[in-house]
């Protein structure tokens, strides 16, 4: 892709679009990047940009800036079907997203992990798998490092594992994994996706443009991931936690065995995971075959899964306080990974719920509820919601705000039962985002202060 004095519109200022800016400018573009919010609302990311002469338009999408381009770049925030985005390709300007720009420029062999849930689990996992290895790897996309800034540093051998969602599976056009995995398709962001139908078409672009050469991976255990293998164009293999699969990883006894070409391999025994709940049984097994495709050795792979540990905020184990454990899983921000937390305790559980609402069906949850929490302690913005989905499963505490959250779960739990945040919900109405939310419980359980024995009732 040539740059050299084209005129490239940059639209969204966050992470990626800044690197975007940076990256397109270097090779020679006449960039500009227009974000809607407003300048003050931006003062971290302008003035690196002003610095390098790049010009910015704040607090409006203009329709001249968008009419007078040869490219526009877009941040995975932007919904592709925007109107003045949707103008521009009616004017034949090519609107791609940064993966799709970072793709072109990339070297070696990318390996992409999709799905509602699990993708920045089994992205720092495979990473991890390979760079144990010795392989030459680099990690980037959703988990935070946008792709683009992975470009340069990229060489033929290099393995560039990518997390991709699916606002940047959007805007993709050449982008073709050598091996292009999809964990598992539940419903989350529904309010941008705007169908279920609409979000699995998405994340089923993760397998466009590949060849017969290049490798397909799905979950066996989820009929939606069953419903795209006709979308494979790759060699298809599958991961089950509860099944054999005639080409890929699955779990017999306590043996994780790898069964590729008609032969089998164990590669580690379930002991050696040390991440908590079946669903990261599934992340692991995913993680298997993506590696061992790759050339790893079951031996490499073994050592490097036991060697892992919990990714922050996901599932994370905070502290034991009188014999109440807690756990940070703030990134559960969606109905499912909420489900995948309860899953993961027989029983007793103090559960803190609520935030941003994103649309989703609470009722869902009810069963587990029932089954294993003692009380829900309703939180943030969609509390009366939830509250209304949740009927008569379990005790409803209204606590509000999650500092209260957590002193109401810690004095009514018992030792040995678990205050679990796994909020199905996104946490933009009283945090910054998922991280500040986590962290902030983590500060106030760490905070708690232990009363002996005695003192609790
Ligand atoms: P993502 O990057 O897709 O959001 P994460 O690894 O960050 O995935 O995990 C997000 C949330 O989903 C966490 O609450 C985590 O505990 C839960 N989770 C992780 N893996 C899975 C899975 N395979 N299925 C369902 N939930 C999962």
């Amino acid at each position: 892709m040539e740059l050299k004095n084209k005129r490239v519109l940059v639209v969204g200022l966050g992470r990626s679009g800044v690197s975007s800016a940076i990256f397109l400018q270097e090779h020679g573009a006449k960039v500009i990047v227009s974000d809607s919010k407003a300048e003050a609302q931006l003062q971290k990311e302008v003035p690196a940009l002003l610095d390098r002469g790049i010009s910015i338009e704040t607090g409006r999408h203009g329709e001249r800036t968008f009419r007078d381009q040869d490219l526009i770049v877009v941040s995975p925030g932007v919904p592709s079907d925007q109107p003045q985005l949707q103008h521009a390709r009616s004017l034949g300007i090519q609107v791609i997203g940064e993966v799709e720009l970072a793709f072109r420029f990339l070297k070696g062999k990318v390996l992409a992990i999709t799905g509602s849930n699990g993708k920045t689990t089994t992205t720092t996992l495979v990473g991890e798998i390979l760079a144990k290895s010795g392989k030459k790897m680099l990690v980037g996309g959703n988990i935070g490092t946008p792709v683009i800034s992975l470009a340069g540093q990229s060489t033929p051998d290099t393995m560039v594992v990518l997390e991709v969602s699916s606002f940047q599976l959007e805007s993709i056009e050449q982008f073709c994994p050598w091996i292009a995995a999809i964990l598992n398709i539940t419903p989350d962001h529904l309010d941008r996706h705007h169908t279920f139908e609409a979000y699995v078409a998405a994340k089923a672009r993760i397998f466009e443009k590949q060849q017969s050469t290049d490798f397909a991976v799905l979950n066996a255990d989820d009929p939606t991931c069953v419903a795209l293998k006709n979308k494979v164009k790759g060699k298809l293999l599958w991961f089950s936690r509860k099944q054999r699969v005639e080409s890929g990883a699955f779990v017999q006894g306590d043996q994780i065995i790898f069964r590729q070409n008609g032969q089998e391999q164990p590669v580690l025994g379930r002991s050696d995971i040390q991440l908590k709940g079946e669903h990261n049984l599934e992340n692991v097994l995913a993680a298997v075959v993506m590696t061992m495709v790759a050339g790893c050795t079951p031996q490499q792979v073994r050592q490097a899964v036991k060697e892992f540990r919990a990714v922050e905020h996901r599932l994370e184990l905070v502290a034991t306080i009188n014999g109440v454990t807690f756990y940070n899983d703030s990134k559960a921000t969606n109905v499912d990974a909420t489900v995948k937390a309860l899953e993961s305790f027989p029983a007793n559980i103090h559960i803190i719920l609520g935030g941003k609402d994103k649309g989703s069906d609470y009722t869902v949850l009810n069963p587990l509820l029932r089954e294993r929490v003692k009380r829900a302690y309703l939180i943030g913005a969609a509390s009366d919601k939830i509250a209304s989905h949740l009927q008569n499963s379990t005790a409803i505490v209204r606590s509000g705000t999650l500092e209260r959250a957590v002193h109401q779960g810690f004095d009514a739990a018992k030792p040995g039962d678990v205050v679990l945040l796994a909020p199905a919900c996104a946490s933009f109405d009283q945090f910054e985002n998922y991280e500040h939310r986590g962290r902030v419980f983590k500060e106030l359980v760490q905070s708690l202060t232990p009363v002996t024995t005695g003192e609790r009732s």
